[in-house]
């Protein structure tokens, strides 16, 4: 069989490994957009950190902080004309995903002319060099080359894809999760785990990515009940769960992502739901209808999703993502409808192996929210 896999970023791992590590940041040039949220990297300590880092090697730094969750098209141009005002050499985005993907596109944006109507077609052509250190364990965009964007005109989420948007080094350091909630941990982690099943239910799937997601699935699985049981997740399970989630970015990097995410970004976009959660509403209904469609073409790829769970029946793992979410709002029929109608057109329903159509992804929608009418 052939296959190819592709993933150019050298990753540090450890507690303390920003500043331990410190000198290959030298690689990047002499000046820094360092890009957060609004307060989190302040909070746990990675701007700190990151912050004692480039001091320490002679690298100055300006810190754009606005980013919120969803990132919108003015954020990332805003934070683009930052590098360019400043004239950064490399950008270093701390954060979730909403900020690691700001900073792959201000790392692009700023060194060419793209318009905002252009950007979700452009072709990046140069980039600046990019440091990711991830304060969440579900994204794994420290290892990719996607940012994904608030798209308001199309009402949903789109994917920005360059190989320059591979950051060149990432830094794995968990205690920066040590005071994430109980509910961003299993949102993020639930999304990791959507990335590695996703993965190896794409046509673009490969023995690698296979292994790599297998791997992501059995961490995830056997952190998920501990996390459910308490309030406090030790750091041991952080550690863990920081090395699924970047194993599932590694996957998602050659895969893509299928049709669980462009219909997340629905209910996100509508409802404000948060990412890895409506990827975790979906996931176990996703499995359940692909099933049925399988039965006709009998690729057996389910029945590997099913053995790196370790459930015997999807339904099982449905109704233990259902207890990590509790009850949901309601979505009227005619809500899940106009969903359905959208997600199918995304580009990642291309990337299913097994394929649904239109009325696949409505039967998904309305098993995870038994709709309150029309
Ligand atoms: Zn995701």
């Amino acid at each position: 069989m052939n296959s190819a896999y592709f993933m150019p970023t050298r990753i540090v791992t450890g507690p303390n490994c920003v500043f331990e590590n410190r000198g290959i940041l030298k690689e990047l040039g002499i000046r820094a957009l360092v890009v957060t949220g609004k307060g989190s990297a302040k909070a746990n300590g990675s701007y700190d950190d990151l912050a004692k880092a480039l001091n320490a090697n002679g690298q100055s730094h300006v810190l754009y902080d606005k980013v919120m969750s969803n990132p919108t098209i003015d954020c990332v141009f805003e934070a683009a004309e930052l590098a360019r005002q400043e004239q950064c050499d490399f950008v270093a985005a701390i954060g979730g995903g909403s900020p690691m993907d700001t900073g792959k596109l201000a790392a692009g944006l700023a060194v060419q002319k793209i318009e905002r109507p252009e950007l979700f077609s452009a072709v990046f052509a140069k980039a600046l060099p990019i440091a990711a250190i991830p304060t969440t364990a579900g994204t794994g965009s420290e290892v990719t080359s996607t940012a994904v964007v608030t798209n308001s005109a199309a009402e949903t989420k789109t994917s920005v894809v360059s190989p320059l948007f591979f950051p060149r080094f990432a830094f794995l350091d968990a205690g920066y999760m040590r005071n994430l909630n109980r509910e961003t941990t299993i949102n993020t982690a639930v999304d990791a785990l959507s990335h590695a099943v996703e993965g190896m239910l794409s046509v673009r799937a490969s023995p690698l990515t296979n292994a790599l997601a297998k791997e992501s699935i059995a961490v995830i699985m056997a952190c998920l009940p501990a996390l459910e049981a308490r309030l406090e997740t030790p750091l041991e399970i952080r550690e863990k769960l920081l090395f699924a989630s970047t194993l599932g970015g590694m996957v998602i990097a050659n895969t893509g992502t299928t049709a669980v995410h462009p219909m997340g970004y629905k209910l996100t976009y509508f409802k404000n739901i948060d990412h890895g959660k409506a990827n975790g509403i979906l996931l176990g209904h996703y499995l359940t209808v692909l099933e049925k469609k399988d039965q006709v073409l009998k690729t057996n790829r389910l029945n590997e999703v099913a053995a790196a769970l370790k459930v015997e029946g999807f339904d099982d793992f449905t109704r233990f993502l259902g207890r990590l979410f509790g009850k949901l709002e309601p979505i009227t029929l005619s809500e899940l409808e106009t969903y359905a109608a959208a997600a199918i057109k995304a580009k990642n329903i291309g990337n299913c192996l097994i394929k649904p159509e239109q009325k696949d992804l409505l039967e998904i929608y309305t098993r995870a929210y038994r709709p309150s009418g029309a």
